[in-house]
């Protein structure tokens, strides 16, 4: 159903008599994100004042019917850009077995372990990803495209403008504004080279919590898409054949790296230690990810490791002004738009640091 925003307007502009609605999230079985929403009477200043709350597992692939309970602790706490009229929120949550340990499903927690090793909160980590993505129609056709047909060649569409170069720029506009007044640490935007693909980025943030901006921006896009009537597709590779398959470039540096001096060695050094780990990385990459790891198409075959500078026919590349300045950052172009960013991020920490 197409919603009607005259009509829902007249009563979410309603008052709220003082009290909030939050609404947690997570991350069920697959990797899609579900919520749901509990009044509150006072507004939290973070996420321990935050009841643990729970939800039935059995309907999300998560527990079994005879014993279904699995509790949602929330962990991040954002503004709801869809229900402005008070001081509503969004509560990124982590789930967890009613004897409060990580449930399997939490890629979370066994991130927080790396994160809050020593060594790493040393490091001062800071991430920045970039989430590709396509927009479909609901009939799960590429949102634009002729129907039962394709587009003209890639080319004209990466940053493009105009009727018959982007699709779905409402979405994309909509989405860029809502992360900013959720407080989602979005920092820009672009029209990506398959038509109806588009990129949004996060970062820097600090060690674990790019996962939940990361989270959160894609929750926020699901919800402004369905509001259009639009799906997001997250799948690595959504149109075989000579179209860009969605990845999740995820750029990474500590603060040695980001030191004028010797960052450039702290860089190379760090993607030496990624090479013998390259199996290993690509395991929590993302599924379905050897369709869009193909050498062609802006990525590096899934099978070889490889690092260089501004190449992006590599694993790792280092932006040509990093190599410049002497200091900087490095690209894992590997994820794929479908990643935990919770067990890349952490996998990276750990392969560099520990
Ligand atoms: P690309 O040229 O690969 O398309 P983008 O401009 O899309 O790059 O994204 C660059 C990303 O790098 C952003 O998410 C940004 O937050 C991140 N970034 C910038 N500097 C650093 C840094 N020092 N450490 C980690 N990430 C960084
Ligand atoms: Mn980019
Ligand atoms: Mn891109
Ligand atoms: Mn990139």
């Amino acid at each position: 159903m197409a919603s009607n925003t005259e009509l829902l307007s007249r009563f979410m502009t309603l008052p709220q008599n003082g009290l909030i609605q939050a609404t947690y999230i997570w991350i069920d079985a697959i990797g899609e994100l579900r919520q749901k929403t509990m009044t509150i009477d006072r507004l939290p200043t973070s996420p321990s004042e935050l009841k643990i709350w729970n939800f039935d597992g059995s309907s999300t692939g998560q527990a079994p019917g005879h014993n279904s309970d699995v509790l949602i602790r929330p962990v991040a706490i954002f503004k709801d850009p869809f229900r402005t009229g008070g001081e509503n929120i969004l509560v990124m949550c982590e789930t967890l077995n009613t004897d409060l340990s990580a449930h399997a499903t939490n890629h979370r927690a066994l991130a927080q372990k790396i994160f809050e090793n020593p060594a790493v909160k040393a490091a001062e980590t800071w991430f920045g990803i970039e989430q590709e993505y396509s927009l479909l129609d609901t009939d799960g056709h590429p949102l634009g495209w002729p129907k039962g047909g394709f587009p003209g060649p890639q080319g004209p569409y990466y940053c493009g403008v105009g009727a018959t170069k982007v699709y779905g720029r409402d979405i994309v506009e909509a989405h860029y504004r809502a992360c900013l007044y959720a407080g989602v640490r979005i920092c820009g935007t672009n029209a990506e080279v398959m038509p109806s693909q588009w990129e949004f980025q996060v970062g820097p943030c600090e060690g674990i919590s790019v996962g939940d901006h990361l989270w959160m921006g894609r929750f926020i896009l699901v919800q402004v898409a369905e509001m259009f009537n639009v799906i997001v597709s997250f799948d690595p590779k959504p149109i075989p054949g000579d179209w860009n398959g969605a990845g999740c470039h995820t750029n990474f540096s500590t603060v040695a790296m980001r030191n004028p001096v010797g960052g450039l060695d702290a860089i190379n050094t760090a993607c030496e230690k990624l090479k013998p780990k390259h199996l290993e990385h690509i395991a929590v990459y993302g599924d379905g990810n050897e369709r869009r790891l193909t050498g062609n198409h802006e990525t590096a075959p899934i099978h070889q490791f490889s690092y260089g500078v501004a190449n992006r026919k590599c694993s790792i590349r280092i932006p040509r002004q990093v190599n410049e300045e002497g200091y900087g950052y490095l690209e894992d172009r590997r994820p794929g738009s479908n990643s935990d960013p919770y067990r890349v991020a952490s996998k990276i920490a750990d392969t560099i640091i520990l």
